[in-house]
């Protein structure tokens, strides 16, 4: 098997890289994500996987492509929608295209190392372009090391991002956290309902918060009602 693993940080690849390897699988990763932004968050992650790559001695690929215009030009009219509609079949398809000039004959990705993705919706998505393209996708739930990765990648040192890449899940990230700081401070457990009686009140003191910023916040917080 040669395997193309498109990888979207260096903390994500952490358990991706050690598991795939347990089984004698060795990966070939490969950083094609237009959709981290700014330009200094993304030069953060892709310089942070090049020097994890080098500590661990796998093989690297990079496609440089900042794409901040391109990403928003391209999401704007779909924002609650995006990752889905846009922004995993974006990186993913080039990551196939890719496997499928260079001599990959499979192919699998880090976003199904995040508890925050979209797991089902990815795998879904990586089967169909793998069929399209006539590649193997290697399908594995590498969610079940979360927390060994996590450990792992604090322990090398490195660079541990907030959101997940675009400006619009930054500004999720950061209204998230302040939602969260209200609630500690006022001593409420995070059920869904408490999330969004607190998201009420902010918007009562003014806090802009528009529809889609509030679902997000309130499905960012792990515990439900
Ligand atoms: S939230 Fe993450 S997966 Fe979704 S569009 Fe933004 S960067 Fe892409």
């Amino acid at each position: 098997m040669k395997l193309l693993l498109h990888t979207c940080c260096a903390p994500c690849s952490v358990y991706c890289i050690k598991s795939l390897r347990a089984e004698g699988i060795e990966p070939t990763l490969y950083w094609y994500n237009p959709n981290i932004h700014p330009y200094a968050e993304y030069q953060a992650r892709r310089d942070c996987l090049k020097a994890y790559a080098e500590l661990v001695g796998v093989d690297l690929v990079i496609e440089d492509a900042y794409g901040l215009d391109e990403f928003v030009c391209n999401v704007s009219d779909k924002l609650d929608r995006r990752c889905e509609e846009y922004c995993y079949p974006l990186r993913l398809r080039k990551a196939m295209q890719y496997a499928k000039q260079h001599g990959f004959d499979t192919v699998s990705t880090t976003l199904l190392y995040s508890i925050y993705q979209k797991h089902d919706y990815i795998e879904e998505l990586m089967y169909g372009l793998a069929n399209e393209l006539g590649l193997d996708f290697l399908y594995r739930d590498f969610r079940t090391g979360w927390q060994e990765g996590q450990d792992e990648a604090r322990r090398v040192g490195l660079y541990l991002q907030k959101y997940c890449g675009c400006i619009f899940s930054e500004e999720e990230s950061a209204l998230g956290r302040k939602i969260g700081r209200k609630m500690q401070k006022r001593g409420v457990s995070p059920t869904n309902a408490n999330v969004r009686q607190v998201i009420e009140q902010s918007k009562a003191e003014g806090i802009l918060l528009p529809e889609r910023l509030s679902d997000a916040v309130v499905a960012a917080f792990p515990t439900k009602d």
